[in-house]
């Protein structure tokens, strides 16, 4: 456990509160907000950014400070609402959310010390309220850009720092960059790859990695969502070719994306992949499910949805067995090969 130093109100000079904001008792809450500052970038540091912010949010006609906390990019924790005051941060989650703002702004990117701070004060947060709080950026709660795109990617990702280690994984521990900025997605070919990336792609490297032998810290998947695991086995896979220090981050790079795969994927020639087949059984007479609206979509799709006078829809119709018939028909197939009910060659064949 990372120990967290809070710096106080009376630390960094706080003004007396313009009111009293409400007492909350840790047992309400239930979410963790992370937000960011706004469209600007923040060149303020230290006490001033503290300063900057009652400013604004007295002249909202706020009792301070909204936020429970402020972590800058050094690392540094401030105290607003703190944990048992009502905060002004989201809308509908002031009491059952702790919001912690981390002091950047834009584009900017957060530092590594600033995203271990922020998760240190979350693991502090789930320790005193005795639950494990929801991650959650603002715009999980309320329609808002914040806290921007590389924030709300960390938050999505699990909100993975450098220097915190997460205790259900004695295997590993996650890449400790050491340096200023966390480098934790990157884009290569069109594609994006690390915290926050989502595709075909991503399983595809996971299954790549499984194959190379990189796969123990898959506890389920790999899957299409980047996450921790995927990250510490393509660490171990990059420390395998020879890498060191922050070159063994986790994060792919062209040479080791290359390496594992043998070429490297662009948006233009990764290819999704077919929907499984879901099984025999989904289809026929007296079946509804969503399969049956899919294969009647994608049915329409390829030129096969003449018998279609409504829908498609869940519900299993003639119109459904006379168009894959059709299909069917259209691959050479007679007989029982074209009964008009899809087996996994069909479904295979159409969803090409
Ligand atoms: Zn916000």
């Amino acid at each position: 456990m990372t120990d967290i130093d809070i710096i106080s109100r009376a630390t960094w000079g706080a003004k007396p509160w313009d009111g009293n904001p409400a007492h909350v008792a840790l047992s309400q809450r239930r979410e963790f907000f992370v937000h960011y500052d706004g469209g600007h970038e923040v060149s303020r540091t230290g006490y001033a950014i503290m300063r900057a912010i009652e400013a604004e949010h007295l002249g909202q006609g706020w009792a301070g400070v909204g936020y429970n906390f402020v972590v800058d990019q050094a690392g540094n924790i401030y105290e607003g609402r703190g944990w048992e005051r009502q905060g002004a941060h989201c809308p509908n989650h002031n009491i059952s959310g702790i919001g912690v703002q981390i002091a950047i702004g834009g584009d900017q990117k957060p530092s590594a010390k600033a995203l271990a701070a922020c998760r240190a004060l979350y693991e502090e947060a789930c320790r005193k309220t005795g639950r494990t709080l929801s991650k959650k950026g603002h715009k999980d709660g309320f329609a808002t850009a914040c806290p921007g795109k590389h924030l709300y990617a960390w938050v999505q990702a699990g909100m993975p720092a450098g220097d915190y280690k997460p205790a259900p994984d004695p295997g590993g521990s996650l890449p400790s960059s050491g340096a200023e900025v966390a480098r934790y997605k990157v884009t290569i070919g069109g594609l994006e790859y690390g915290y926050g990336a989502y595709g075909d792609h991503v399983t595809r490297i996971g299954k790549a990695l499984v194959k190379r032998g990189f796969g123990r810290h898959y506890t389920s998947g790999p899957g299409p969502r980047w996450t921790d695991a995927d990250t510490l086995n393509y660490a171990e896979f990059q420390k395998s070719l020879g890498y060191t220090g922050k070159a063994a981050d986790g994060i792919p790079g062209e040479a080791s994306l290359k390496e594992l795969l043998g070429t490297l994927p662009s948006k233009v020639t990764a290819k999704p992949s077919p929907p499984k087949f879901p099984g025999r059984d989904k289809f026929g007479p007296g079946k509804s499910n969503t399969y049956i609206t899919q294969l009647g979509q994608q049915l329409v799709r390829k030129g096969y949805g003449k018998h279609y006078k409504q829908g498609p829809g869940p519900k299993w119709s003639e119109a459904d067995r006379r168009n894959v018939q059709d299909f069917q028909r259209a691959q050479g197939w007679s007989g029982s090969g074209a009964d008009g009910l899809p087996g996994p060659e069909t479904w295979a064949r159409l969803f090409s």
